[in-house]
């Protein structure tokens, strides 16, 4: 392999029922800084059946400077198998010298089969992309082994360099509808071969919780809370502010709720309007989940806590007294409003 035959970064524009998924933009948003450090280009793979000529145009005006589209009746529904064909031949013909894809069910279904048939390396769930200054390789970094250790992985001999990348860590650029893109067709043939799998239904299951990455406040409750009943009138707070409820790692470890509750570095990472850590001390493992929330409030009864490096607003106190208090004085000003 000729290394230098590669260039650019192509990101794979995940699609369900014709709608681009929200990872695609995220993944625009770091390949645009790794194709701006690199000076190459970043293009985005839409592969599906009857896609909207709006999908291209979206994905060009968050960032990417061509859209290359597979659109075959084949490719309705997500299948490995025709999926991988038409990645692998994406890669074949465009030689792009980093490829995205997002840690989805998806992503992680899809890119180990194709960096398998197009015999590079790939590194599971990054949370950090950056580029080597000399070498310019992709190092890769990603929490193994539970997140007790940071692993940065590079694959310096073949190409393209291959990575899924974790939901919600990477911003979305600006959209900027005057941005200006390509759009190519690609044609690939799906043979009926292919088709190993015969998919009998598709269940689209009802979202009936909303996911904490997507809330603009979030009240978090920590190991200060004391116990599930004081943690529970969190709620009230949530209730109020039209929140959600979340939590740090010792709450979920004490099963006081579900993992998916969980923000932290082996948790959710999360970016809300306001954050509140209630009873939460601030350890590395926790602000690395929250840090980059626009206000974060912190109550903590003791001073000297960590948390209140990382605060826009401090309050020294015993949570549970503040909690009531704050409910009330929320419910008054609505009433008053
Ligand atoms: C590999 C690894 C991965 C990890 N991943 C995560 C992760 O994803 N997310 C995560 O959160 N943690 C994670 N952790 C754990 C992390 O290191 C901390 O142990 C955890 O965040 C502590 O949770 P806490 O702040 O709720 O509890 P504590 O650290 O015990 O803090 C409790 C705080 O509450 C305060 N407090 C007590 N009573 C009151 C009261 N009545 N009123 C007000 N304040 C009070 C205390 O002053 C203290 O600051 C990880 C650890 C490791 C080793």
């Amino acid at each position: 392999m000729n290394i230098s035959d590669y260039r650019g970064v192509m990101v794979f524009a995940e699609q369900r029922r014709g709608s681009v998924q929200k990872i695609a933009y995220e993944l625009l948003g770091v390949g645009r800084r790794i194709a701006d450090t690199l000076q190459e280009p970043l293009v985005a793979l839409l592969i599906g059946s009857k896609l909207p000529d709006s999908a291209a145009k979206e994905l060009i005006a968050q960032g990417a400077d061509k859209v290359i589209v597979v659109d075959d009746p084949a490719l309705d529904v997500y299948m490995t198998e025709p999926y991988a064909k038409a990645m692998t031949k994406a890669i074949d013909t465009y030689k792009p010298g980093i490829v995205f894809t997002g840690a989805t069910t998806i992503g992680r279904d899809l890119a180990p089969r194709v960096s398998a048939r197009v015999k590079t390396g790939l590194t599971a769930d990054c949370t950090g992309l950056e580029i080597e200054d000399g070498t310019r390789n992709l190092l890769m970094t990603r929490p193994a082994f539970g997140g007790n250790i940071m692993a940065t992985i590079v694959c310096p001999e073949h190409r393209p360099q291959m990575s899924t990348v974790r939901a919600g860590v990477m911003r979305k650029l600006e959209r900027d509808e005057t941005r200006k893109g390509t759009v190519e067709r690609l044609d690939v043939k799906i043979e009926a071969k292919d088709k190993n799998v015969e998919i009998l239904e598709v269940v689209v299951e009802k979202a009936t919780k909303k996911n904490i990455e997507d809330a603009n406040v979030l009240i978090s409750g920590g190991r200060g809370m004391g116990n599930l009943d004081n943690y529970n009138r969190l709620q009230g707070i949530a209730d109020e502010l039209g929140g959600l409820v979340s939590a740090s790692r010792a709450v979920v470890d004490a099963g006081w709720v579900g993992q998916d509750k969980q923000v932290g570095q082996t948790g959710k990472t999360v970016r809300p309007d306001v954050y509140f850590a209630c009873g939460i001390s601030g350890m590395i493992q926790h602000i690395a989940g929250m840090e980059d929330s626009e206000f974060i409030v912190a109550i903590n009864k003791n001073a000297s806590a960590p948390i209140f490096e990382y605060a826009d607003i401090g309050i020294v106190a015993d949570i549970n007294k503040v909690v009531p208090a704050l409910v009330e004085e929320l419910k008054a000003a609505k009433a008053a409003s």
